[in-house]
């Protein structure tokens, strides 16, 4: 099973299986961090690859690891994947193995990737460049200028920008260079990176992967030879996924389709409730007609995800009183759980940016993020019209 013409909910369940001698009906968790052989020739064959085996846990080199990453790599449509430790050992991993010419950064990203790049690549040496969506010209001039990583978001955290991915790639591959795309907030569902143009395409498997706020990884997808280094990368800094995490993630990729389309609908009909209250003054989501990024969206998505992100009229003040006021929603800094979630960038996953530096990339002290779970979108509509009520 797993071939790739197969439907995407059939390869979640189905990709990547190895059942063992008891008729497990799904590969069981091999949580052991080392495998043994009867002869050192034994050994050899499969350090040598003549035959197939396992070695070394944190190689990636287990049963329970090779069985999430084949699932990964049939539903990003990509030939290999990659799992770690948390969604910035992914990252942090890439950019190091593929960053050496310089990695260009597009668009608004997570607060973590951009401290990330902003002060621990450039510590050690590497340049970054960070350039605003739409400014093709800069992008142009910085991959003339040999710079060999090109890296972003779509739709990007907190503010939902869209990025148009086969237009970056066109003029990256003119250069030569690499293109990355964090597509977290889209999920695999809702945007296939790899067939749109991208050589790479990472995911925090914390969010809508894993889907059940109980786990912590990652994930890297994309042909065997962009990944070699990744995977070098991957075992020298001891960033690989426990085979107990990998397992849990297995379990929760068989219901990411169904999960994935029914935050679709429910985010969708907030974002429709939400965007001509009165005490809202902009609503961001990817599926409103009116929204900057929409035509893109339409294009290379199909759907249009479950995070959306609110300003409120009132300031900062107003924020925290609509935060603290929900009831159903658990203040919480992450996404894409069956529970819903609500944060407030400049105090979570912005935090650490100065005021000036959150200011110019759009992150304002009114701005709530909302990732919508798998309640009943009427109790979810009445909670957040409730807690507009009281500010
Ligand atoms: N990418 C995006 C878009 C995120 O939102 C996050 C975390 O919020 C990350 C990456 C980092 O993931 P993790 O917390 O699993 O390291």
């Amino acid at each position: 099973m797993g071939k790739r013409n197969a439907g995407f909910s059939t390869r979640c369940i189905h990709a990547g299986e190895m059942n063992d001698q008891f008729g497990s009906v799904h590969t069981p968790l091999y949580d052991t961090s080392t495998f043994s052989f009867s002869s050192t020739e034994k050994m050899l064959d499969v350090i040598e690859g003549r035959k197939l085996g396992f070695l070394y846990t944190r190689y990636g080199s287990n049963p329970s690891i090779t069985n999430v990453e084949l699932k990964l790599a049939s539903i990003e449509q990509a030939e290999d994947a990659l799992v770690f430790s948390s969604g910035m050992a992914a990252i942090s991993s890439t950019l190091l193995a593929h960053g050496e010419r310089g990695v260009i950064c597009v668009g608004e990203v997570y607060g973590g990737s951009w401290e990330l790049m902003f002060q621990q690549l450039k510590a050690l040496g590497r340049k970054v460049e960070f350039l605003d969506a739409e400014d093709w010209q800069g992008l142009n001039h910085h991959l003339s200028q040999g710079l060999s990583l090109v890296y972003f978001e779509t739709p990007s955290n907190p503010l939902l920008h869209i990025i148009d991915i086969a237009e970056v790639c066109k003029l990256a591959h003119q250069h030569d260079a690499i293109v990355a795309v964090d597509s977290t907030f889209a999920t695999p569902v809702n945007q296939q990176a790899i067939n749109l143009g991208a050589d790479i395409v990472i995911h925090s498997a914390t969010k809508y992967l894993g889907g059940h706020s109980d786990l912590t990884g990652g994930m890297v997808a994309g042909s065997k030879t962009m990944l070699a280094p990744i995977k070098i990368w991957r075992k020298n800094l001891g960033q690989c996924m426990a085979p107990e995490t990998a397992h849990l993630l297995a379990r929760s990729l068989s219901t990411l389709e169904v999960r994935v389309k029914q935050q679709n609908t429910s985010a969708l009909r907030m974002a429709q409730l939400l965007q001509n209250h009165p005490a809202i003054e902009q609503v961001y989501y990817p599926g409103l007609e009116n929204f900057t990024g929409y035509g893109i969206a339409k294009r290379q998505m199909s759907g249009f995800g479950g995070m959306l992100s609110i300003t409120i009229r009132g300031g900062a003040g107003a924020a925290v009183k609509m935060v603290d006021a929900l009831k159903l929603f658990a203040i919480a800094p992450s996404l894409g759980g069956v529970e819903s979630l609500v944060s407030q960038p400049s105090l979570t996953s912005h935090r650490d940016l100065t005021a000036t530096l959150r200011a110019e990339r759009g992150i304002s002290d009114n701005l709530i993020r909302l990732s919508i779970g798998l309640e009943d979108p009427d109790d979810i509509g009445n909670d957040l019209l409730q807690a507009l009520m009281q500010i």
